[in-house]
């Protein structure tokens, strides 16, 4: 799952919206002229904050919500000055009209959950003593703002109570740089007597947090379970998507499936959070598929989500294959699973086409027939690109050509073309002739080809002419990305 700042998402037990991808950090640039220093002082209770904002050389003109829910959530705004606060407008955005460099303003913002003024925006919940609360709520953008302002945020928290990862560490003084991708993108945040457990991937790190609640699993079975992962999504790029993202592990009573629910928000930070079912097992967690799914997100450039088919094609197409790399699956389990996806692809939707019930998917609910339908060209592109290359190219060197997009929204085009590397690529030929048709992808030419057939016991692979391809989509494939120092 995943959205954007500007669009509606859906909403199901926790939230919704967004996702992401982080780029390699940078060494430390002196600042630029222009500095907005941020302080966000949470309340005990969690649910009122209270953000200064200081401006040390020009001011914008005013402090935009960077979503449509954040604009009813502010309670007062002022200006603070030696002879006291001066209010200042509330008019969806705060105005700093009057406002002058060197000063400092102060805004509130209400966190209460189950104020939801905007359908399908992630809203905030308690879990336990434990608060979720996106950035979308309390996060207000400069307007207008250039790439040369210098953005700094820290945190003011209660005692014992501490945030979950969503910007880059702190320097000696507290300050956390934020970018740009923190206003266009929804982050998730916890807020709570959190403890980080920090997990290696080939290449970065993951930081997970625990909110309130009873799991089964316990510590080191949790880093099994996203280590294992974040390995598997490793094996596209060759290394974990991003240097680091925070992960809210939100426990979570009544679930039915190991992990009863996922999203990915993308910010100056990736944050994921994942619904783990209070009862899910280490033998049923390790193996799911939904860790992997949304960490494959970050792999992609952003789309919006009316063409979601496509991200949530690569991402459904690879949950099955980087199980497979990864161990987690035997090829044989691999295929059946995708062979059942694309059955439900086939039996679901609403009869429109597949860009009409991408667009429509967050009314129809016909998510199947959208996630299904994109795994089947994933699988078609895939195969294409390998026949193409004689074997020498794949998905994955798509992947890897469109991955220095990945902090970017692309349209579903703009994204084919960035992995085909030009026009009318193997990607792009593939897609046409159903983008715009009411039937699913015919998908079984390609399975056929492959050697890959549903048997009475489950899927039979055979031999055949694409066997050899077929046997190398689930290879593991070349090594990952070293992590040298552990994540200490
Ligand atoms: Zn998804």
């Amino acid at each position: 799952m995943l959205a954007r700042v500007r669009s509606a998402a859906l909403g199901i037990v926790l939230v919704l919206a967004s996702c992401g991808a982080s780029a390699p950090p940078s060494p430390p640039a002196p600042l630029p002229a222009r500095t907005v220093r941020y302080t966000f002082a949470l309340e005990p209770d969690l649910e009122h904050m209270h953000t200064t904002v200081c401006f040390e050389d020009g001011v914008p003109d005013a402090l935009a919500a960077i979503h449509e829910e954040g604009r009813a959530r502010v309670e007062t705004a002022e200006v603070l000055r030696a002879d006291g606060p001066h209010a200042l407008p509330i008019d969806g955005e705060i105005s700093l009209r009057g406002v002058a460099p060197g000063e400092c303003v102060r805004y509130r913002v209400d966190l209460a959950p189950g104020r939801r003024a905007t359908p399908g925006a992630p809203g905030s919940y308690r879990v336990g003593d434990d608060l979720v609360a996106p950035t979308s709520l309390w996060l207000r953008a400069p307007s207008p703002r250039d790439a040369s302002t210098a953005m700094l945020a820290r945190f003011v928290l209660p005692d014992g109570v501490r945030a979950s990862t969503v910007w880059p560490d702190a320097d000696e003084e507290g300050w956390m740089r934020i970018d740009e991708r923190a206003f266009r993108y929804i982050a998730y945040v916890a807020f709570g007597e959190l403890e980080v457990e920090r997990v290696p991937v080939p290449g970065g790190c993951i930081d997970a947090v625990v909110l309130d609640g009873a799991l089964q699993i316990d510590a080191e079975q949790r880093r099994a379970w996203l280590g294992t992962a974040g390995r598997a999504v490793s094996r596209v790029l060759g290394r974990f998507p991003a240097e680091r993202a925070g992960v809210i592990v939100v426990p979570t009573p009544f679930a039915d499936t190991p992990v009863l629910f996922g999203i990915v928000g993308r910010g100056a930070l990736p944050t994921i959070a994942l619904l783990v079912g209070e009862n899910a097992r280490p033998d049923a967690l390790v193996p799911d598929w939904t860790a992997v799914h949304e960490f494959t997100h970050l792999a992609s450039p952003f789309v919006e989500r009316d063409e979601a088919w496509i991200t949530e094609g690569l991402a459904t197409y690879y949950q099955q294959v980087l199980r497979a790399r990864e161990g987690m699956l035997t090829p044989e389990q691999a295929w059946n699973e995708m062979l059942h996806g694309f059955a439900r692809g086939r039996s679901e939707g609403t009869g429109r086409t597949l860009r009409e019930e991408s667009r429509d998917m967050l009314r129809t609910y016909a998510f199947g027939r959208v996630y299904w339908s994109g795994a089947a060209l994933a699988l078609m592109a895939d195969v294409a690109y390998r026949r193409s290359s004689d074997g020498q190219g794949s998905l994955d060197d798509a992947m890897v050509r469109a991955s220095d997009r990945r902090d970017e929204t692309l349209r579903a085009d703009e994204l084919v073309r960035a992995m085909d590397g030009g026009d009318g690529g193997p990607f792009a030929q593939v897609i046409a002739p159903w983008i715009d048709r009411d039937e699913f992808p015919d998908v079984d030419e390609t399975l056929a080809w492959l050697g890959v057939r549903r048997g009475v016991a489950g899927v039979e692979l055979l031999d055949a002419p694409g066997a050899a391809i077929r046997d190398a989509i689930m290879n593991p494939g070349a090594p990952l990305a070293s992590n040298p120092d552990g994540c200490r």
